[in-house]
């Protein structure tokens, strides 16, 4: 037993020590991936649930290495955070998002609203404020066009602290949605304290739903509590065409998952439309 628990530790900490190593060079890639041009923006298309028309895209954060290969946000993400270095890597995602609108309006597509997801961190940035009016102007993009996507989470811990930026940011005329909602357990009393426009059910209820009498609850619940407040909703990670039903007779405005469209290279949207007859 005692041989048997010696091994388990050796196993324990060579796993520990890969994982590590690892993190360590995802740092390291982190510190070069924008100069060395490895991340990309894919874009997810957002339907309404009634026509089934195209109404926004998110763009979604992808990272090539050419060490460590493709690795998803999930795993980068919370690096990125811990070592601030998704104040810079946040920096581009907002330029990025600006430069594809720019290029679609400049292929004729019709604007597309446009969101991109933020951190609590780049909410705290205070330089937050004058990146996102020089992309926007250095691209000639319109703020109404672009949503920035910040989670429940954000708003739980001390929601006065982001008061000010929120305010800041809608002074600028860009708008703001409350991602993966349903998901915190905070009161919802600073639902109405913050200017938003959208709230997203998070994926996990519109996985539940059609299952769970609870999380159809939930989501029922959420799209009451949205439009009681003027807020449009959202439903991601549609996959089946039931669930897009159920969605749509329960009243939810627009939908998003991989039923309508993958997240997708930002080139390819124009066609993705031609072809969806959007
Ligand atoms: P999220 O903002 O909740 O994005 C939705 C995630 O669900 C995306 O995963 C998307 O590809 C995936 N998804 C969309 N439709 C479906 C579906 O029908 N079924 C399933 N199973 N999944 C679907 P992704 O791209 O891996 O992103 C994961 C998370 O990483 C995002 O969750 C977001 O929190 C974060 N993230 C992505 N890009 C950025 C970024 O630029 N900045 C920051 N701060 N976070 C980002
Ligand atoms: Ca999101
Ligand atoms: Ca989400
Ligand atoms: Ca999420």
């Amino acid at each position: 037993a005692k041989a048997a628990g010696r091994n388990l530790v050796k196993f324990f900490s060579a796993e520990m020590a890969e994982r590590a190593r690892l993190r360590l060079a995802m740092e390291a890639g982190l510190r070069t991936c924008v100069a060395q041009r490895e991340l990309a923006l894919a874009f997810q298309p957002c339907v309404d649930a009634a026509h089934g028309a195209i109404v926004g895209v998110e763009g979604l954060l992808r990272w090539t290495s050419p060490t460590l290969g493709a690795i998803p946000p999930g795993q980068f993400i919370p690096i990125a955070e811990d070592t601030r270095l998704i104040i810079p890597i946040g920096a581009w995602v907002i330029d990025e998002a600006c430069r594809q609108m720019a290029a679609w309006r400049d292929q004729g597509l019709p604007a597309l609203r446009t969101s991109i997801n933020l951190s609590a961190i780049q909410l705290r940035d205070p330089g937050l404020i004058d990146t996102l009016r020089a992309c926007l102007n250095a691209h000639g993009i319109a703020p109404e066009l672009l949503e920035l996507e910040i989670t429940e989470t954000v708003l739980m811990s001390n929601a006065e602290n982001y008061l000010d930026v929120i305010r800041d940011i809608r002074k600028l005329g860009v708008k703001l949605s409350l991602d993966d909602f349903g998901t915190g357990y905070s009161s919802l009393s600073y639902l109405n304290r913050f200017p938003l426009d959208r709230l997203k059910i998070d994926q996990a209820f519109v996985r539940g739903m059609l299952d769970s009498a609870t999380d159809l609850a939930v989501v029922k619940a959420i799209i009451e509590l949205g439009h009681e407040l003027g807020l449009r909703v959202v439903a991601e990670g549609v996959e089946r065409e039931e669930e897009a039903q159920a969605l749509c007779s329960i009243g939810c405005d627009e939908l998003q998952g991989y039923l309508f469209g993958r997240p997708m290279p930002g080139a390819q949207l124009p066609q993705w439309c031609e072809d969806a007859g959007r």
